[in-house]
């Protein structure tokens, strides 16, 4: 029995990758802001419609380098319903996260819960498009003007994601995008920050080379998180085939949803109205009780038929060692994120499920025991 893993990456033709990495190679430039590394922050501008990008080495240290450049301090407003990555940014910056419980509506911060959350130390919010489902992001602004705080989204999962034609990327101060392996769009390891204007880009441009801004002046203490030329090449090809991978992905969910709809006991998420979703994850919620089986139960029995789904995100951040001590880590505080984390399964999804594939996995929800 084959095996059904949750994601596949997406990889570009062999031969064409080939091609370029010989024009790397007669080039001779193999990182440093190459000609590579120039058009794929030019052709991902045009493709997210955003006006500034700055390639990264992977999607965590635009989040570090984010609070960074914005000089955050203090206390930062977080979600613990999401990759560890996000409360580890604002740890690595010496900053406290506090954490603010979840819309279940779309799985991000509650706005409704951030002002309570407020003391004289925060200096920004950082919430997350989690599965590439858009936040209240006006409501997010609206607390964020009104008590001068900044915004930086973690939209590591939402790439092309657009509300009425706008990409989701332009809210906030910035946005930070992840082009890991296991996303929907990737360089293998990558990422990459969002920003409105040129004066931040060039900043972000500092802090991601050691803080050189020319050959001999250092203006900040920088990290090293350039992007190299080959996977820069890498994902000049895989952006020609994203929207393709993204089309079957949606067809994956209709399927799903078709399936699943009328089962007791499962829910899930339906397409928002005016938003185009990337289909990056496929969130079903298990109620344990309608559905006569606990989501391990279902979890467990998925695996050992060979569909392997993971419980994204379970355990909470907030549950984990470094976190649990801190006061908005409480579980009371966190019931919606707890309950969530509790009930979810990401099912299979991506570009390569087959009819069978599919069959075998709906097969196994519906059949209860
Ligand atoms: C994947 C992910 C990251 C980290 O990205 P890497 O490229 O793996 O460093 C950050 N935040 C979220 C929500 C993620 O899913």
């Amino acid at each position: 029995m084959n095996k059904i893993t949750v994601t596949s990456p997406l990889l570009p033709d062999l031969d064409e990758f080939h091609q370029l990495l010989q024009e790397i190679w007669d080039s001779k430039w193999i990182t440093n802001n190459g000609s590579f590394h120039k058009r794929l922050e030019q052709a991902l501008c045009e493709y997210l419609k955003v006006p500034y990008i700055s390639l990264f080495t992977n999607g965590t240290l635009p989040l570090i380098t984010a609070l960074q450049a914005l000089r955050i301090s203090g206390e930062v407003i977080t979600t613990p319903y999401s990759f560890v990555a996000t409360t580890h940014s604002i740890w690595w910056n010496g900053i406290r996260p506090v954490f603010v419980d979840i819309d279940p509506a779309t799985g991000g911060i509650d706005p409704d819960r951030i002002e309570a959350a407020i003391t004289p130390k925060t200096t920004a919010i950082m919430p997350v498009h989690v599965y590439g489902k858009p936040c209240r992001t006006a409501e997010i602004q609206a607390i964020a003007d009104k008590y001068g705080l900044r915004v930086i989204y973690d939209a590591a999962h939402a790439f092309g994601v657009e509300v009425d034609g706008r990409s989701i990327l332009n809210e906030g101060d910035m946005s930070t995008l992840s082009f890991h392996a296991t996303k929907v769009y990737n360089t293998i390891e990558g990422g990459a920050l969002v920003m409105h204007d040129a004066q931040t880009k060039q900043r972000i441009d500092y802090l991601k080379n050691f803080g050189f801004a020319g050959e001999t002046e250092v203006v900040a203490p920088g990290i090293n998180s350039k992007m190299d030329e080959m996977r820069s090449a890498y994902g000049l090809l895989n952006l020609r085939q994203v929207d393709q991978a993204i089309e079957a992905r949606h067809q994956v969910a209709i399927r799903y949803r078709e399936a699943l709809r009328d089962v007791e006991g499962i829910t899930f998420w339906d397409d928002m109205p005016g938003v185009r979703h990337n289909y990056s994850y496929f969130p079903i919620f298990v109620d344990a009780e309608k559905y006569g089986m606990t989501r391990d139960q279902l979890y467990f029995k998925l695996r050992d038929q060979g569909i392997l789904g993971r419980r994204y995100f379970y355990p909470l951040i907030s549950t984990f060692s470094t976190y649990r001590g801190l006061p908005s880590a409480r579980r009371e505080n966190l019931p919606m994120a707890t309950k969530m984390a509790e009930e979810v399964i990401c099912l299979p999804m991506h570009h390569l499920l087959s009819e069978q594939d599919l069959d075998r996995i709906i097969c196994c929800i519906k059949i209860v025991q």
